[in-house]
């Protein structure tokens, strides 16, 4: 398996940029949708319940977006000491094309389906 050249990692370091900036952009805007909800006036209660079931939804997809993002954050500073592009399990290069999919990828595929 081939390691990363110095163009790949550059364009996969800017890749990651666009990720962090996404997924913070994504956080702010659901940010006031977390927060807990108010009864309204005129409101029954089974749109209550609607509401609240939506809001789960969010923050539970608001865990995913922070959780990626931690993701990227490492796969950042793995870039800054070289421990960028090689499997965490098995320590063999991951392919670039996986990697341009998912750069904050840390796992080969092989290594990623064992683990889930
Ligand atoms: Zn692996």
């Amino acid at each position: 398996m081939q390691e990363l050249t110095s163009q790949q990692r550059s364009l996969l370091k800017t890749a990651l940029e666009q990720l962090e900036k996404e997924l913070i952009d994504l956080l702010s805007i659901t940010e006031a949708g977390a927060k807990p909800v108010k009864l309204k006036d005129n409101q029954g209660r089974l749109s209550r319940m609607d509401e609240l079931h939506n809001q789960s939804i969010l923050i539970a997809n608001r865990t995913v977006t922070s959780n990626r993002l931690k993701a990227v954050l490492r796969a950042k500073q793995r870039l800054e000491v070289d421990g960028y592009g090689f499997c965490s399990s098995c320590e063999e290069p991951v392919p670039f094309k996986r990697l341009e999919a998912y750069p904050d990828a840390s796992m080969c595929l092989e290594c990623q389906s064992d683990n889930e």
